[in-house]
């Protein structure tokens, strides 16, 4: 076991490195998504937007209809619209229609019965070829059925590919390639190691800090842009409606959307790629973010911290990612398990117990990571070897991190 903390914590149950739960580890098939920029010319460009032009009117004729049509059905009455409008055969590839019959269905099954609105030429921004029409060759171009060979940045080399979807910015000016692949991929589920694990808190302040006592800060790329953002939502709402002016302006407010973005994707993929190389084993705390952000004020925040896409990044891209449940970890004391309860001000743990003092974030990551060693040992030791009892898991209504937001919005 690989512990450097301090204070040394109250040693967990002695585990072995590694735990067989059964000796095969299984293969199993998965889809990746890979997104791959392009570069079209003029011309192709001229034809991507035709196309999904094309896509929304097909679109947009399923909503017009009177009754609702399931997905076969609209794949049906797609055969005699082609008849009536010979050009749909003619520039759009026939799955490429069928997808859309998919999406309308798909949007339905979201909408749960509401009406759905007609989609304009903003907000219907990609359309997908589904096991033919397209080609990866080998000097960088994509083959599109009925629009051409595009160039394409590949970054890395996509294996059975299964489908393409184009998609356009909001900003329309850049085009990616979302490629699906059929992969093969190890389980990790049979074999746990424990050599390297951690723990960590995520909170508002700081972004993380987990239990080797590091802290991530948060960057708040977006509450940094509101000034610039206020200025640009404003450009909007004084041009006139329809106007090209008004366009401009709103082209303007997407690109610095698009910006904060790309930021903020970009630092979470190095975070958890960071702790998805050096750790096997990574306890996080179950946030019910939901729930947290009906709180509309404190909701910019807490998406602003983006944990659900930390999470959602580390559980592809790590070992194994395990939620433990967040109660009591912050006032525990981590290592005599002494509670102290403390305001939501006091930064600082200090255990009258034991005597310990440490930041009150690290204290929490230490006792997710036992909480977290704990619950796995527990599930794989047999009962009499069991040296832990299992601690009482009380669900409260309102966890923790929901009163330091809350603290910290008052503060
Ligand atoms: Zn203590």
């Amino acid at each position: 076991m690989n512990l450097f903390l301090y204070p040394p914590p109250h040693p967990p149950a002695k585990v072995p490195e590694t735990l067989n739960s059964s000796s095969n580890s299984d293969v199993y098939k998965k889809m990746l998504n890979y997104k791959f920029r392009l570069y079209p010319t003029k011309e192709q460009e001229l034809l991507l937007e035709q196309t999904l032009d094309g896509c929304r009117w097909v679109y947009n004729y399923f909503l017009s209809l009177p009754s609702p049509m399931s997905e076969y059905d609209m794949n049906y009455a797609l055969t005699e619209l082609k008849e009536q409008h010979p050009w749909l055969r003619k520039y759009y590839h026939s799955k490429m229609l069928q997808m859309v019959a998919k999406q309308v269905a798909a949007a339905r099954k979201v909408a749960k019965g509401r009406k759905l609105s007609y989609r304009k030429d903003s907000d219907f921004n990609s359309f997908t070829y589904n096991q033919s029409g397209f080609r990866l060759e080998n000097n960088n171009r994509l083959s599109l059925s009925k629009i051409g060979r595009i160039r394409i940045v590949l970054h890395r080399q996509p294996v059975n590919v299964k489908q393409v979807t184009i998609s356009r910015t909001k900003t329309g000016n850049k085009w990616y390639a979302i490629v699906a692949c059929d992969v093969l991929r190890r389980s990790f589920s049979t074999i746990i190691r424990y050599a390297k694990p951690v723990g960590i808190d995520v909170g508002i302040a700081k972004f993380c800090h987990h239990s080797d006592n590091h802290v991530e800060d948060n960057p708040q790329f977006l509450t940094k842009m509101l000034r610039p953002l206020r200025r640009a939502h404003r450009r909007v709402s004084r041009r006139q409606i329809g106007s090209n002016n008004r366009k401009k302006a709103k082209r303007m407010l997407a690109r610095l959307y698009e910006r904060i973005n790309n930021k903020r994707k970009d630092f979470l993929h190095k975070k958890s790629a960071y702790y998805a190389s050096r750790y096997d084993l990574i306890f996080l705390e179950r946030l019910r973010v939901m729930n947290m952000t009906k709180n509309h004020r404190l909701a910019r925040k807490i998406l602003d911290a983006s944990w659900s896409a930390f999470k959602n990044m580390l559980q592809y891209k790590a070992n194994r990612v395990v939620e433990v449940e967040p109660s009591y970890t912050s006032i525990n004391c981590s290592r005599c398990g002494h509670p102290v309860p403390k305001s939501l001000a006091v930064r600082i743990h200090v255990c009258t117990k034991c005597g310990a003092i440490l930041d009150r974030d690290y204290n929490s990551a230490i006792n997710i990571l036992k909480r977290g060693l704990e619950s796995l040992v527990l599930l794989l030791l047999p009962v009499e070897r069991r040296e832990v009892t299992p601690v009482e898991i009380v669900l409260q209504q309102r966890s923790l991190k929901q009163e330091e937001a809350h603290v910290l919005r008052r503060g």
